[in-house]
């Protein structure tokens, strides 16, 4: 996910040999930090052992971690022996953070994740954010954004990156939306928009969500389909455990995949889209209700309550759903389907007529279509994650920075 941050040498300019050796220990300093986040506490001999590496080369990379605030050492310190054979390492609760955020179509959130993965800091706003130009919805998110860094520096950690998901088309600049309908924003670089020390990410909310499910799911599989709403409806291919990104950055735009070719006009020049069955404002207008802020929840009551427009809009939603995810899973062959985001929220009422009409419509063993547990904080919480993932990739990268 994280790109490499330092230029390489350019090939045969001499040199070869420290730069090898540099790899080698920017490599064997991640294989640490992952190591010990996956399988942590461990010694140093357990580490060693792990990586296949000798327990003094493991000391060495361990001592300049722990210098770094990217590890520490658990049980009472002897002063003047760090580093001593039996106390067990941990990633350290200190030192880096990622600061995930999240422009919604109603709210702005704001979160601080440290490199255990544990939320340390977090603020969440309502605010109708549809039809409102970059410049005060992004001015909000910074004043949220620096809320949370400042929270989460009383803690001793410090920010090292921001990722921001919004709900459109991101460039593969990874900072320019180019076109986020449901807010009316268009060919926008957030980046002078936003706090300008930290290194910046944007993404589509729904690759950050397909993410968090990849990192935080249990037993998510490495080839599945990430469906999710707000008002619109994206959906992340993750193949081998990476989210395809295709040619321009905007491959998943399932809300945009015809369910009935004649069907009524979208926003983005077609007819008949997914979005205009099972997008919330299609589900409401179907059901005769008005748009209001918590639309899930409204939804979600009323189903719940037994109100047949409603359960049947959600039934219909629920069939275009999986008109339009039969041509992914024909092509794509997933192992499973996720719902998140919003739609986690409707999923006992969409369930059944997407799951009836996935297996009808495609060939052999029906593909499973599970729901998220992340809910509707999947983007957040895989924007801050990315962060995280970063750091643990090359740490090297961060101990240089911090
Ligand atoms: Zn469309």
């Amino acid at each position: 996910m994280s790109a490499p941050l330092h230029k390489a040498r350019p090939a045969g300019q001499g040199r070869a040999l420290p730069d090898t050796q540099q790899g080698m220990r920017r490599r064997n300093l991640s294989r640490v930090m992952h190591t010990v986040q996956d399988e942590g506490p461990l010694s140093r001999a357990a580490v060693a052992s792990r990586i296949g590496l000798t327990r003094a080369a493991v000391s060495t990379l361990v001592d300049e971690l722990i210098r770094a605030g990217l590890l520490e050492e658990l049980g009472p310190e002897r002063p003047g022996r760090v580093g001593r054979p039996g106390s067990a390492l941990a990633v350290s609760g200190r030192g880096p953070a990622g600061i995930g955020a999240e422009v919604g179509v109603d709210h702005l959130a704001v979160c601080a994740v440290d490199l255990r993965g544990e939320v340390r800091a977090r603020a969440v706003r309502h605010v109708p954010n549809r039809g409102r130009s970059p410049e005060p919805v992004l001015g909000e998110l910074a004043g949220l954004i620096d809320r949370v860094v400042a929270e989460a520096e009383g803690e001793g950690l410090w920010p090292a990156g921001l990722a921001v998901a919004v709900p459109g088309l991101v460039a593969r600049d990874a900072r320019t939306v180019v076109r986020a309908p449901n807010l009316g924003w268009l060919d926008t670089d957030l980046g002078p928009l936003l706090p300008g020390k930290l290194p910046l990410t944007v993404a589509n909310e729904a690759n950050f969500g397909a993410l968090a499910e990849l990192w935080l799911g249990v037993d998510t599989p490495r080839d599945f389909l990430h469906v999710s709403a707000e008002i619109g409806i994206g959906a992340a291919v993750v193949v081998d455990g990476r989210v395809l990104h295709g040619n321009r950055g905007f491959a998943g735009e399932l809300g945009h995949v015809p369910v009935w070719p004649d069907g009524p006009p979208c926003a983005c020049g077609g007819r008949g889209c997914l979005e205009q069955y099972a997008g919330e404002d299609a589900v409401l207008r179907a059901a005769g209700l008005e748009s209001g802020e918590d639309r899930v929840g409204l939804l979600a009551g009323r189903a719940e309550q037994g109100d047949a427009a409603v359960r049947r809009a959600l039934h219909d939603a629920g069939t275009a759903l999986g008109i339009a995810l039969t041509g992914a899973v024909n092509l794509l062959d997933p192992e499973n389907v996720v719902l998140g985001g919003a739609l986690s929220g409707l999923s006992p009422w969409l369930l059944p007529s997407l799951r009836s009409e996935l297996a009808r419509r495609t060939a052999g063993r029906p593909c499973p279509v599970s729901v998220s547990a992340l809910g509707p904080e999947g983007p957040l919480l895989g924007a801050a994650h990315s962060v995280v993932r970063g750091v643990l990739d090359d740490p090297a990268a961060v101990a240089e920075r911090g």
